[in-house]
């Protein structure tokens, strides 16, 4: 096949709480899982600002205790949503960052960086940790990389979807594809335990994240991906467990030493980073305990908490999960019975009562835990981003086809939703329909383009709205609309009036919160200056380190009696007095340029090397004082 994409195009899980990159090896003929400089396979999606460095990763996830205000995380919870969205009220409250209302209802998250109030969207916070997976690639591959499949929940809609291949474009990313994260871990699963089936198998993929959840059911024949249905909720997953555990201790604390930490951020980002370690214990052990000194005013904070409790605590969530895998079921048309596979990805999957109730949902059926919950979806992303490149040897065959989540549609007379496109629609797909004013000599016809399952159109999602002028006319003059989506699941709308030849595209700009243009050009040029800061800071850490590790040998040096003995006192004088310097030089080093320290350490080797020089060539204390 020929060669699509120059170079090497990876897959990146971009998640909520943590973020994946792999990248299809053909001489392995598997996908690899590419770790961080930490060595670690999964990266926290944090991103933080301290002092005059930005933190992005684990750096950043593991100073967010000391500097709560300035640590962001959870963008993929605000990423094409508005500020007034009821989804988000309740984590603006528990975000110890601060977010506020910008045009357009956009959400902005603000921080304090160098001294200045700094205002971001949730694209260009996903972008620095787009960029930061795309370093992590580059390092390992040695080489650059520009193309990347990026996956989503299946249940993102059209904003969400846009406003994540925003995030890529400002992170310097071609990206190639947008897939569904349950349909990407089908793929995994497919690949790596199901390769050439030929017989037909239904999967059922249930995937609780950090934050999202999806389930998807598909079949397999001949290597053919076919996604039934999809169902999921695009705010529900390990954090909100990680709420219910921290409330229930607040409470406790209260009820303990009456005090409230409620309000105080510091505490509840530790109680919280407590309570997610105790709830990952929980899935193997059935107590945890909480330890955290000095939560607040001095007072120590020790306590415990069994599985049932955390059960109890989330019962109703978990729940909430099996009627959406009741839901995805009945919408493909599937009886649970003829499921052949029940497969479990993401890491909150591996909560023991989730898996109960899946398994009794499924009439006690072994559920497929063979593949890595935190990595399945990356994995499907770089096979998926292999497919549009190079191709996959092994099954060259592979096809893939998935549906859009939601139904999509214009209001009509009377606030009625039209569906052109209903869900679980296989993509790409384009529905033309025609629709007649409904008024003599009207003089254009609005087109409110909505997605969403009611049939009040307005209680339903607006994606945008366009006015189409038609000549006056009867009533009943008619206007063909036409829905496309195209294969990253974005929606295209567009209206045409035939006898005038006036015809409009649905332009999705600020109105419905998107960025423009002109605001992603601004965010991509930003992003590179980061770069260049990024940079530089490194360059300057790396001056001061070799400035320290030269004053920390010269110390050594200094204290060996059998040296300084030879040295003059002049020379002894001067070599102290640099070292207090290049103490002080550190001590302030916010306040130098890395040329500070890269020319004090010149001028410091040449005073410490002419004084060594002079005790090779035998002068004594003696001689050189009396010269
Ligand atoms: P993901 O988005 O798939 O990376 O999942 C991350 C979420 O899985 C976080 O909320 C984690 O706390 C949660 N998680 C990871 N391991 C476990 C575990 N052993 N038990 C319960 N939750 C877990």
């Amino acid at each position: 096949m020929a060669k699509k994409y120059e170079g090497p195009a990876i897959g990146i899980d971009l998640g909520t709480t943590y973020s994946c990159v792999a990248v299809w090896q053909e001489q392995n003929n598997r996908a690899e899982i590419i770790h961080n400089e930490q060595g670690n396979r999964t990266t926290p999606s944090f991103v933080a600002f301290s002092g005059d460095q930005r933190l992005i990763g684990d750096a950043a996830k593991n100073q967010a205790a000391s500097n709560p205000a300035n640590t962001v995380f959870d963008a993929k919870r605000l990423i094409g949503r508005k500020y007034s969205d009821s989804v988000i009220k309740n984590d603006l409250q528990l975000w110890p960052f601060k977010v506020i209302a910008g045009t357009e209802d956009n959400p902005v998250i603000v921080v304090h960086f160098k001294e200045e109030e700094k205002h971001f969207v949730a694209e260009e916070i996903s972008s620095m940790i787009l960029a930061k997976m795309k370093e992590i690639a580059e390092k390992f591959l040695e080489s650059k990389v520009k193309d990347a499949v990026i996956t989503v929940p299946a249940y993102f809609n059209d904003s969400q979807r846009k406003a994540t291949k925003d995030a890529g474009v400002i992170s310097g990313l071609n990206v190639i594809r947008i897939i569904n994260e349950p349909t990407a871990a089908a793929l995994a699963y497919g690949l790596q335990k199901r390769a050439n089936c030929v017989e037909n198998r239904n999967i059922f993929i249930f995937d609780l994240g950090g934050g999202t959840f999806d389930v998807s059911v598909l079949t397999i024949k001949n290597n053919a991906f076919d996604v039934k249905a999809t169902a999921g909720d695009t705010h529900l997953g390990g954090e909100d467990f990680d709420h219910r555990m921290v409330n229930h201790f607040v409470k406790e604390f209260k009820r303990k030493h009456s005090k409230d930490i409620s309000g105080n951020s510091r505490a509840l980002r530790r109680l919280r980073t407590a309570c997610e370690r105790a709830k990952r214990t929980l899935s193997f052990d059935t107590e945890a305990t909480i330890d955290i000194d000095a939560i607040s005013e001095g007072i120590d904070f020790c306590s415990s908490i069994t599985r049932a409790k955390f059960e109890q605590l989330n019962m109703d969530l978990f729940e909430k999960c099996m009627e959406t895998v009741e839901r995805c079921l009945t919408d493909a048309e599937m009886d649970k019975k003829t499921v052949d596979d029940v497969v479990l990805v993401g890491g909150s999957s591996r909560i023991p009562k989730v898996k109960q109730l899946l398994q009794d949902f499924f009439n006690g059926k072994d559920l497929c835990m063979s593949i890595n919950p935190d990595e399945a979806v990356a994995y499907g992303a770089a096979v998926q981003a292999a497919l549009l490149g190079e191709g996959i040897k092994s099954v060259p065959n592979l096809v893939l086809r998935d549906v859009t989540p939601l139904s999509l549609g214009i209001s009509i007379k009377g606030d009625v939703m039209s569906v052109l496109i209903p869900r679980n629609s296989i993509i790409p797909v384009k529905k033309k329909q025609v629709y007649h004013t409904c008024d003599d000599d009207q003089p254009g016809v609005s087109v409110d383009v909505y997605e969403g399952e009611r049939s009040v159109a307005s209680e339903n999602n607006l994606l945008g709205l366009f006015e189409l002028k038609v000549p006056l006319a009867p009533r009943g003059l008619p206007i063909q609309v036409c829905f496309a989506i195209d294969a990253d699941g974005i929606l295209n709308v567009s209206a045409e009036e035939e006898t005038s030849g006036n015809k409009k595209d649905i332009t999705i700009t600020k109105e419905n919160g998107r960025l423009s243009t002109e605001e992603i050009e601004r965010m991509i040029q930003e992003a590179e200056n980061f770069k260049e800061e990024d940079l530089k800071f490194k360059k300057k850490v790396k001056a001061m380190n070799v400035l320290d590790d030269y004053l920390y040998n010269m110390r050594k040096v200094m204290k060996d009696g059998s040296v300084t003995s030879m040295l003059t006192s002049t020379d002894k004088m001067k070599l102290n007095a640099a070292m207090i310097k290049g103490k002080n030089l550190i001590d302030d080093k916010e306040q130098h340029e890395t040329f500070v320290f890269v020319d004090f350490l010149k001028e410091l080797e040449k005073i410490f090397e002419s004084a060594l020089n002079k005790i090779n060539k035998g002068y004594s204390d003696e001689e050189s004082d009396s010269d």
